[in-house]
């Protein structure tokens, strides 16, 4: 289907620009916290290879949590299915960092894209790769077709400094068995994953993978099959958004993953993906002005997956 999504992305970005979002800047560490909270930029692309953006939409942010769906990739195209015995596939209907549900389940995450069961993939990057940063990275850059990407190893160090409940997660795990490296080495993958930086532009160019049936848009090559596109855009509708997942689904009906530092995806497969960024974050960890545009998207070109 064709559309106009350039005129469709100006008029949401003026329409959702000046409604009141209340919503705060991620307090977590100071490098989020200083973030300008008027920051707002979009961009779709598509499957086609067509580009449409504006806004903030060249400015890189951190991408947080959005890299937990990159980590598993490569995790999941090493391992296979394999993978699913170490970490599930449900919503956990809790926050992204929440420990009460990963004690009660013996050690065992709910699904890949809270904290615990991204920093479990971390921990299998880890037994798998030499030198899982550099692998890592090598794969992002490969499937954004970008060689410019990368960590920002203030954000990371920052982060592991003061990610207590991180740390609590990772020792209940090791306690139960399911870490089976360095607790300092998996962490330091855990927040290099975290502090990648993208822009909204590259960030929809590095999710068109997951549009595309698991093929690099502009080179044509698989670096997963399309079955297990499918499973991860499944894991994406059905964990993406935490304990607002299924508000999310209800709102958006696209698969796609948020961060807080205010990004979030969303793919239409064999269509397109696109990205926003607004760092005021609702109370769940979701961008407020985000959701709010990509609700509004889905209702107007009446593209969703549903
Ligand atoms: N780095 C953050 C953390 O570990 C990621 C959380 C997120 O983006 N939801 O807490």
């Amino acid at each position: 289907m064709k559309a106009n999504y350039q005129h469709i992305l100006e008029e949401l970005y003026h329409v959702i620009k000046v409604i009141p979002d209340g919503g705060q800047v991620a307090p977590y560490i100071p490098e989020l916290a200083e973030i300008d909270p008027n920051k707002f930029g979009v961009h779709l692309a598509t499957t086609m290879g067509e580009q449409f953006g504006y806004g903030d939409h060249e400015e890189k942010f951190s991408i947080q949590s959005i890299g937990k769906v990159l980590s598993l990739t490569l995790a999941f195209q090493q391992k296979g299915e394999a993978l699913w015995e170490r970490v599930g596939v449900e919503p956990s209907g809790n926050p992204f960092n929440s420990l009460w549900q990963l004690e009660y389940e013996k050690g065992k995450p709910r699904n890949p894209l809270i904290n615990s069961g991204a920093i479990v993939i971390c921990d299998i990057l880890c037994t798998l790769f030499d030198d899982p940063l550099h692998d890592l990275l090598a794969f992002i850059r490969k499937i954004s077709g970008n060689a410019e990407i990368n960590y920002n190893d203030e954000v990371a160090a920052s982060e592991k400094k003061l990610g207590f409940r991180n740390a609590a997660l990772i020792n209940l795990m090791k306690s139960c068995h399911n870490i089976d490296n360095e607790i300092d080495e998996v962490m330091d993958l855990y927040y290099h994953m975290c502090s990648v930086e993208m822009s909204c532009t590259e960030l929809a160019n590095t999710f068109l993978v997951y549009a595309n049936h698991g093929k690099i848009v502009s080179t044509g090559e698989s670096v997963i099959t399309s079955s297990m596109a499918k499973r991860i855009n499944a894991i994406m509708q059905t964990c993406g958004f935490y304990d607002e997942a299924g508000e999310y689904t209800f709102k958006v009906g696209l698969p796609g993953k948020s961060g807080i530092g205010g990004g979030i995806v969303a793919i239409h497969p064999g269509n397109y993906a696109v990205a926003v960024w607004s760092p005021k974050l609702n109370k769940k960890g979701n961008s407020v002005k985000g959701m709010q545009l990509l609700e509004i998207l889905t209702t107007k070109t009446g593209l969703s997956i549903f």
